[in-house]
């Protein structure tokens, strides 16, 4: 399905969801659900952190600070960052029109205090929501591969 409505109201995006915010995160530093709970969780807790987790992630549930603490232990984010989205969340559209909007990248929902680490050094940004190591990846926007230079594997 493409998006019929692109070019009109772009710069009144809704805000990456912080439950949106944590799974990029989460899928940036290639890790499942179970990996980070594993991680992260007390002894027989995995699956009830599992659930949880999947719950935050569609933002049924919010994290709790010590939840929060714990997932710095297990991927990059910056929890200042998650703090701001949920405030934007839970806000009516004119109490968010006040609120600090963070910039972050729209695939991998990288920040200026969390970036990417590439083989040139931490990523910059590219377009206003899309981080250097994102350029090419982003499934929004198809554009045709240059197929020339390619090598066969075997
Ligand atoms: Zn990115
Ligand atoms: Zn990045």
């Amino acid at each position: 399905m493409s998006d019929p409505n692109a070019g009109t109201l772009s710069e009144a995006k809704p805000p990456m969801t912080p439950g949106t915010y944590l799974r990029k995160r989460r899928e940036a530093s290639g890790l499942c659900v179970l990996d980070v709970a594993v991680r992260i969780a007390a002894p027989g807790q995995t699956a009830r952190l599992v659930r949880s987790l999947n719950e935050i992630e569609r933002d049924e549930l919010h994290v709790t600070d010590a939840i929060l603490h714990a997932l710095r232990h297990a991927f990059a984010f910056d929890p200042q960052i998650y703090a701001q989205l949920l405030d934007l969340h839970v806000s009516d559209a004119a109490a968010a029109a006040m609120l600090p909007h963070p910039q972050l990248c729209r695939v991998c929902a990288c920040s200026w205090h969390d970036p990417c680490q590439t083989d040139d050094g931490p990523c910059h940004w590219q377009e206003r929501d899309l981080c250097s190591a994102c350029v090419g990846a982003d499934p929004g926007e198809p554009e045709a591969a240059p197929a020339s230079g390619e090598r066969q594997a075997a």
